[in-house]
C-alpha cells in the first residue's frame, strides 16, 4: 500500500496544526498527491439534496435558519408526501445526480414518521439512485430500520470541535452526536459526517474537528466541509468571515487525513466564485451538491455547475453498479445540460443569486 493510501486513526491536534501551517503550495501539493493516489482527480461525485421537512426545529444550532428559536425567513413545511419526494428524485436523476439526499429539520425522527421515511428510501432506491438521509439523532433501532429499508448513507455532522461546540449548540451534546454516528455505523450504513467552517472557531478548533472525524473507528465515507452561510435572524448572522484560504486549507487537510473519503464541497458554494471552487477541487474536494436548494440556502444552478465542470475537464463520478444503458442515459442527461448551458450566458457569475 502506498503511503498516500494509509488510513490513520491516531491523528493528534498538534500534528494537524502543523499541516495547517504548511506553506499553501506545499499543502496543496501534498493534498493533490494523496488525492491522485486514491481517486480519479478529474471526477466529482454529484448529489442532490431535498428538504423533506423544513423549519420549526426545537434545537438551537446557532447557524441554522430552521431553528424555531430564531426569527428567519424560512417557511415552515410539513413532512413531504412520498410521491412528491419521488418526483424530485426523478428530476435529480435526469440532471445527472447519482445520490439523492433527503433532509428533515428534526431533533430526531418520531415513531409516526418512520413508515413514511422508509417508503421514501425504498422508492428512491427503486429509481436506481443511492440514498442518503439527514434526520437528526437516531436511536440504534431507527438506524437498523433505515438500514433494512436500504438507506445507503446517513448524514450527521459533528459541526465543530468538542471545545467550541457549546458556543454553537446547547440542546444536544457532542457525545449525542458521536452516539448517532455509532448507531449508523453499527447498522451497516455508510457514514456522512463533517463540519461547518466560519462559526467563529479558531484554527485549533478546525484541526480538532478534523481529528475527531479522522479518528473515528472507521473514517466517514463522506466528509462534507461547509462554509457558514450567514442567515439573518440567527445568532451567527454577523460573525466574522472566514478567509477563503483558510477554508481551502480545511479541504486539503481533510483530504490528507481521510485519503479514502469523498470530501464534499458543501454549503456555502453559492457564494464561491469559479476560481475558489476550482481551488477546492485541486485541494481534494470530489463531491458536491447541485441543482437545487441546499436544504434552505441557495446553491448554484445545475447548468452553472456543468459549465464549470466543462471548463475544468471534470466528469461526474458514476455508480459502479450502473449498467451500460444507465450510464448512457446519464451521459445523455449531462450532455444535454451542458449543451443547454452553452445557449445561455457564457459568463455566468457563480456568485450571483
Ligand atoms: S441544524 Fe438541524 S438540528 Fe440544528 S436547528 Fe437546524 S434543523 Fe435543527
Amino acid at each position: 500500500m502506498s503511503i498516500n493510501a494509509i488510513v490513520r486513526n491516531d491523528w493528534t491536534v498538534s500534528e494537524v496544526q502543523a499541516l495547517f501551517n504548511l506553506p499553501f503550495n506545499d499543502l496543496m501539493f501534498q493534498a493533490q498527491t494523496v488525492h491522485r493516489a486514491n481517486f480519479n482527480p478529474n471526477e466529482v461525485q454529484v448529489s442532490t439534496l431535498l428538504s423533506i421537512k423544513t423549519g420549526a426545529c426545537p434545537e438551537d444550532c446557532k447557524y441554522c435558519s430552521q431553528s424555531a428559536r430564531y426569527s428567519t425567513d424560512v417557511d415552515k413545511e410539513k413532512l413531504m408526501e412520498v410521491e412528491n419526494v419521488l418526483e424530485a428524485a426523478k428530476k435529480a436523476k435526469a440532471q445527472g445526480s447519482t445520490r439523492f439526499c433527503m433532509g428533515a429539520g428534526w431533533r430526531n425522527p418520531k415513531a409516526r414518521d418512520m413508515p413514511h421515511i422508509v417508503k421514501m428510501v425504498e422508492g428512491v432506491r427503486e429509481l436506481g439512485l443511492e440514498t442518503c438521509m439527514t434526520l437528526g439523532m437516531l436511536s440504534k433501532e431507527q438506524a437498523d430500520t433505515l438500514s433494512d429499508a436500504g438507506l445507503d448513507y446517513y448524514n450527521h455532522n459533528l459541526d465543530t470541535s468538542p471545545e467550541h461546540y457549546n458556543q454553537i449548540i446547547t440542546t444536544r451534546t457532542y457525545q449525542d452526536r458521536l452516539n448517532t454516528l455509532d448507531n449508523v455505523r453499527g447498522s451497516g450504513m455508510k457514514v456522512c459526517s463533517g463540519g461547518i467552517m466560519g462559526l467563529g472557531e479558531t484554527s485549533v478548533d478546525r484541526a480538532s474537528l478534523l481529528v475527531q472525524l479522522a479518528n473515528l473507528d472507521k473514517q466517514p465515507e463522506s466528509v462534507p466541509i461547509n462554509m457558514l452561510v450567514k442567515i439573518d435572524g440567527t445568532p451567527l448572522a454577523d460573525v466574522a468571515d472566514l478567509d477563503n484560504f483558510d477554508f481551502i486549507r480545511c479541504i486539503a487537510v481533510a483530504r490528507i487525513m481521510m485519503p479514502g473519503s469523498h470530501v464534499r464541497l458543501s454549503a456555502g458554494r453559492d457564494a464561491m466564485n469559479e476560481q475558489m471552487q476550482a481551488m477546492c477541487f485541486l485541494a481534494g474536494a470530489n463531491s458536491i451538491f447541485y441543482g437545487c436548494k441546499l436544504l434552505t440556502t441557495d446553491n448554484p444552478e445545475a447548468d452553472a455547475d456543468m459549465m464549470l465542470f466543462k471548463k475544468l475537464g471534470i466528469n461526474t463520478e458514476r455508480l459502479n453498479a450502473q449498467t451500460e444503458g444507465q450510464q448512457a442515459d446519464e451521459e445523455y442527461a449531462l450532455r444535454t445540460a451542458i449543451v443547454n448551458s452553452e445557449n445561455k450566458d457564457l459568463f455566468y457569475d457563480a456568485t450571483a443569486k
